[in-house]
């Protein structure tokens, strides 16, 4: 294995040394290095990371419906320069960011056309863009112009790994919902496949054998794929896999190696939304306005996973497209619907929820669907008054239909247009309400694109937050639009309520989370339930496997500014105090995370730091123990008074106080357990 990337290595190095018009940026340590070449009129790019080759010669280009960018082209120049940029945004997972990369902007032609592909490179992550400019013309510049397709790609090397969520069909699942991003992941997956025949959804993870050496002493890196900054000006896209084309990027190199029919590396490629989507309204390519920038594709790379849990792309590369209209809050919130559903969406058990939200210290109540015809409007507005005597906020639920599916829950027909929303979103900055949470939206074309961004918009001159539901993923968002809070995209709490199988998969899929779906954005799953059962008798209902640290953990693990939890007010008397308690405190605001250890779908360990206080968070979804050894010397002075929670082989969870004797902790995390460490920082 190692002898034929070796050769693969120096083949692909003896290509790039005779290939004349390759460029060369680095990251600023020089650790990455990205090479841009035009053969025969092609555009391409190649990412090495610490000498090994984690991309192979990838396609780059648009087709537009003024010329095809994808051959024929002319490669002018290449600018290379230094970026640098410094922002606080207090909603992602590190407060303060230090952004430093290398820019190469590298200008094609064909004929009267240019476009630009702007690469930026840093010291974790790769990123791309395109720039197309208008076309001169006799009769007047064209100043408009349709993207159809994107040629961009990304071919992984042979023995590559995937951890990857199937993209659904559009118009299909619960009410013909989909697609919203609200599939299964499947893990350490050969590569060849194209999930349910449509692709996948973004952030793609993969598992690229290196050759071992000082610098990579995993022999492995893994890559994230995945896009940031698309908003009304573009369509939201997903990664295809054309399973019937193997790539051999090499050429005539790969008769070096022994065996060239085993010479798998696989491309995959950006691809737009489906036809179907949005019930069918609405064209699959992106109409732009030139000069117009495009989304940016992302790479993040690391020996470990490191990288990819600490990356900070997804913001690095936008910029807020407004200001807040207000100084907008943050914190924890209940929401009745995960443990009642629909029923419980009424005015005598909101009120319940909103003292509940009072007895634990937190900020807001969220109320489900179906309140405008179970509680209405003016008893809603009784019910805002009673929440604010108790210091608690309301986020109230929407259907975001409109046309697109056939979800009933309502309200219905009040997001989709601009006049009845404005109307409705004077109600509520009237009555006090904090914010909304807008679900069953229906695909990735731009007019959806559109809506997030007319509904952020809209909601900002209310002085509204708003978290998505029933969504596509967010796309550095939450520096986008400052009163954006956090969208679903993942398979969340509600099939926990759903499903035993959901309730079994609950430790594998948290553990695939922490690694995937929450590095690129915030995530809002509704979780760290401490009922036994999903159900408001706490007897019936499918099962919790997990325990009640785990319960904690998650609290920890998942990241999202405002959190609703599914604690129920039952939990105040029939959870354990020492529970009760680490939900009251635990912060949703985050100025730091560390990636210490774990693995997708087996086990994970991070640490994130909330002001002067740190928080370790492990889980473990593999049938044996993990048995975690930390160095916990980042973090805490000997000394230190910290505080452990734990899980016994039955998942009995204890937590206790005491001064920290060694600065190398041991505890073993069991199946469906955790442990956490929470203490002052050193
Ligand atoms: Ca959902």
């Amino acid at each position: 294995m190692i002898k034929k990337y070796l050769l693969l290595t120096m083949a692909a190095m003896g290509c790039l040394a005779t290939a004349q018009a390759a460029e060369e940026f680095k990251s600023p340590d020089g650790n990455i290095v990205v090479t841009v070449d035009n053969a025969n009129g092609k555009p391409t790019y190649q990412v090495n990371f610490g000498g090994m080759t984690v991309l192979q010669s990838s396609p780059l280009g648009l087709k537009t419906n003024m010329v095809d960018l994808t051959q024929g082209l002319t490669m002018k120049a290449c600018k290379v320069d230094k970026v640098t940029d410094a922002y606080d945004l207090m909603t992602i997972k590190q407060r303060h960011v230090n952004y430093e990369a290398t820019e190469g902007v590298c200008q094609f032609e064909k004929g009267p056309v240019k476009m630009d592909v702007i690469f930026r490179v840093s010291n974790r992550d790769v990123a791309f863009r395109y720039k197309l400019y208008p076309k001169p013309g006799r009769g007047g510049e064209t100043l408009v112009a349709v993207v159809e397709s994107e040629a961009s790609g990304f071919v992984l090397p042979e023995g590559t790994t995937t951890f990857l969520c199937p993209q659904s069909k559009p118009m299909g699942g619960f009410a013909r919902t989909s697609p919203s991003y609200e599939t299964s992941y499947t893990l350490d997956e050969p590569m060849g496949k194209n999930g349910w025949g449509e692709g996948y959804t973004f952030p793609c993870l993969f598992k690229v054998p290196v050759a071992a050496t000082k610098s990579q002493p995993t022999g492995q890196a893994w890559v994230l794929i995945s896009e940031t900054g698309t908003d009304g000006n573009y369509v939201g896209c997903r990664l295809l896999c054309d399973n019937e084309t193997k790539v051999s990027p090499l050429g005539s190199a790969a008769s070096l190696v022994e065996e060239p029919s085993t010479l798998n590396s696989q491309l995959y490629r950006i691809g737009f939304p489906q036809q179907g989507e949005m019930n069918g309204w609405g064209t699959t390519t992106a109409a732009v306005s030139l000069p117009a920038e495009t989304p940016w594709r992302t790479i993040t790379i690391g020996t470990t996973l490191q990288n990819v849990v600490e990356t900070t792309v997804p913001w690095d590369l936008v910029k807020p497209k407004y200001k807040a209209s207000r100084e907008y809050t943050y914190g924890a919130g209940s929401w009745s619907w995960i443990i009642g559903m629909d029923p419980s969406c009424n005015f005598d058990e909101q009120k319940r929820y909103i003292d509940f939200s009072a007895a634990m210290g937190w900020r807001t109540v969220l109320i489900d669907a179906l309140w405008d015809k179970q509680i209405g409007y003016d008893k809603m507005a009784e019910l805002s008054r009673y929440a604010k005597s108790k210091g608690v906020g309301i986020f109230l639920w929407y259907n975001s239909n409109g046309s697109w599916n056939d979800a009933p829950q309502s309200p219905l027909n009040k997001m989709n247009r601009s006049a009845a929303r404005r109307q409705e979103m004077k109600w509520m900055k009237d009555n006090g309400i904090l914010g909304i949470k807008v679900d069953f939206f229906g695909g990735d074309k731009q007019p959806m694109m559109q809506l997030y961004e007319d509904i952020l918009t809209d909601a900002n001159e209310f002085g509204l937050q708003v978290i998505f539901h029933g969504c596509t993923l967010p796309r550095g968002w939450e520096r986008m639009y400052p009163n954006y809070v956090a969208s679903e995209a993942v398979l969340a709490s509600e099939n926990l309520h759903f499903g035993q199988g959901a309730c079994d998969a609950e430790a594998r899929n948290a553990c695939t989370h922490t690694f995937i779906r929450n590095t690129v954005g915030s995530m809002d799953f509704g979780g760290s339930t401490l009922n036994k059962h999903y159900n408001a008798d706490n007897q019936r209902g499918t099962t919790r496997r997990t325990s009640d640290v785990f319960a904690l953990a998650t609290a920890v693990l998942f990241q999202s500014s405002v959190q609703h939890f599914a604690l129920a007010p039952n939990n105040l008397t029939d959870a354990p105090d020492w529970a009760v308690q680490f939900m009251k405190d635990v912060p949703t605001l985050w100025d730091e995370v560390k990636f210490i250890d774990g693995y997708p779908g087996k086990y994970a360990i991070i640490a994130r730091r909330s002001g002067s206080q740190w928080y370790i968070a492990g889980i473990n979804a593999q049938e044996q123990p993990v048995k975690a050894k930390l160095d916990l010397s980042p973090f805490f002075a000997k000394g230190t008074a910290v505080t452990v929670y734990t899980d016994d082989a039955q998942l009995n969870g204890k937590s206790q106080t005491s001064n920290l004797k060694s600065l190398t902790f041991k505890a073993d995390i069991p199946q469906n357990g955790a442990l956490l460490i929470v203490a002052n920082a050193k």
